[in-house]
């Protein structure tokens, strides 16, 4: 009937008109690094809701012209403190306690990280975290994605517990909301000791794996190997391990995650904000400027190993959130880390060491848009990651401050 059909092709139109299409935003820009190692000229990238739905460059109206700068997937920290801060007396006071001042200044850690250009960072860790993470997560509070750790196996001998109580300890952390387990398997880089025997520390890694998680291992010297061994899925710092050593880590898949300098050197810079806190004596510091050497030479060793995967960490903390992208700086300038090697360790690698390259850390259709815009070229000076002029998290844009809102 033809009446019918009437009434059911008018629904059919209102029903269209109805379905309101998801707003896009479209951004111009004449330089793209795609996260891997690839360079896109001028193009665009359009977004609807919290994900890349395309690159096109015929796609219009642009809503913010970023041509002349430098556009990038959003960087990923894998090694942060984020919740730790200077207390009120402006002294070092670790990863805080329950107070608001505490939670005040983590909540601004957080939000200095992301203006930095991090959209994603792995706190490693405290059971601060996690407060601080599904705040962000749920919008209340300004800041990157975080993964945690929640609390830290703290490697101390026999003290740590039989294989049965670290596996209940590794549940505990699942149970609390952890998004990876976080190991303390060696001393420092001047007290490389082990903390945790080979049988303590395979049970730790083993328990994780089981529960789906992965596994960082703080570890210098022979805890590499040890860690390595016990099938554990990435090794924090790592200086004083030996070639063989490292070979291992290629053999067995697992990343590595050594720092170039920005955690010593802001040591030094923050010197009378640590000076007399537990673990930073007066003498603490000449040793620390006396070892960034021998982590600049780790590195330039790691280098060297065909195959090793090498992610991007700052070990972020008090004094250095916001400032993260320094270690980019030292890792090119001091270690001849490859501009774009770096680049790519905190963007499809680091993706991919956290297990989310179907999420994070390339600019293509199908992922978060996290997006971030530096005001020259990093190829050419490594200096320009200081100087993040744009940041979008999830298609929502947090800082702009060079874009012209319409072309
Ligand atoms: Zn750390």
């Amino acid at each position: 009937m033809r009446f019918k059909g009437l009434i059911a092709c008018l629904f059919c139109v209102i029903s269209v008109v109805g379905q309101q299409k998801p707003k896009q935003i479209v951004i111009a820009a004449s330089t793209v690094f795609d996260g891997k190692g690839g360079v896109v000229h001028n193009t665009r990238i359009v977004i609807e809701g919290s994900k890349i739905v395309r690159i096109d460059p015929k796609a219009g109206p642009v809503d913010y012209d970023l041509r002349g700068l430098t556009v990038l997937p959003g960087w990923i920290d894998s090694h942060v403190h984020i919740t730790w801060i200077f207390g009120p007396d402006g002294k070092n006071a670790g990863g805080g306690d329950n107070s608001k001042f505490a939670a005040d200044a983590a909540a601004a850690n957080a939000r200095a990280t992301l203006m930095a250009g991090f959209t994603t960072v792995q706190s490693v860790g405290s059971l601060a975290d996690l407060l601080l993470r599904d705040a962000i997560a749920k919008g209340t509070l300004t800041g990157p994605r975080i993964l945690t750790s929640a609390e830290p196996l703290m490697g101390r001998g026999d003290q740590t517990g039989t294989p049965d109580e670290i596996r209940a300890f590794v549940r505990k952390q699942k149970e609390a909301g952890a998004d990876l387990i976080k190991i303390f398997a060696a001393g420092s880089v001047r007290r490389p000791q082990m903390l945790l025997s080979q049988e303590q520390l395979n049970a730790a890694c083993d328990e994780a794996r089981k529960l789906g998680l992965r596994s960082l291992v703080h570890a210098y010297k022979d805890a590499v190997d040890a860690a390595a061994r016990a099938g554990c899925t990435q090794i924090e710092h790592g200086t004083l391990a030996s070639d063989d050593d490292l070979k291992l880590l290629v053999q067995k898949g697992v990343w590595l995650d050594p720092q170039a300098g920005l955690v010593m050197e802001n040591y030094l810079l923050n010197k009378d904000k640590f000076v007399g806190t537990p673990g930073f004596p007066e003498e603490a510091f000449q040793v620390i400027k006396e070892i960034i050497p021998s982590y600049h030479d780790f590195l330039k060793q790691a280098l060297k190993v065909p195959g090793l995967k090498i992610v991007f960490g700052s070990d972020a903390l008090a004094g250095s959130h916001g400032r993260n992208a320094e270690e980019f700086i030292d890792r090119v300038r001091d270690c001849g880390v490859d501009p774009m090697a770096a680049m790519v360790s905190a963007n499809s690698l680091a993706a991919e060491a956290l297990r989310m390259s179907d999420q994070i850390g390339s600019i293509a259709p199908g992922l978060e848009a996290d997006v971030i815009a530096l005001d020259g070229d990093p190829l050419k000076d490594i200096t320009a990651v200081r100087r993040v002029v744009f940041v979008m998290k999830g298609g929502v844009v947090y800082s702009n401050k060079k874009a012209q809102k319409t072309l």
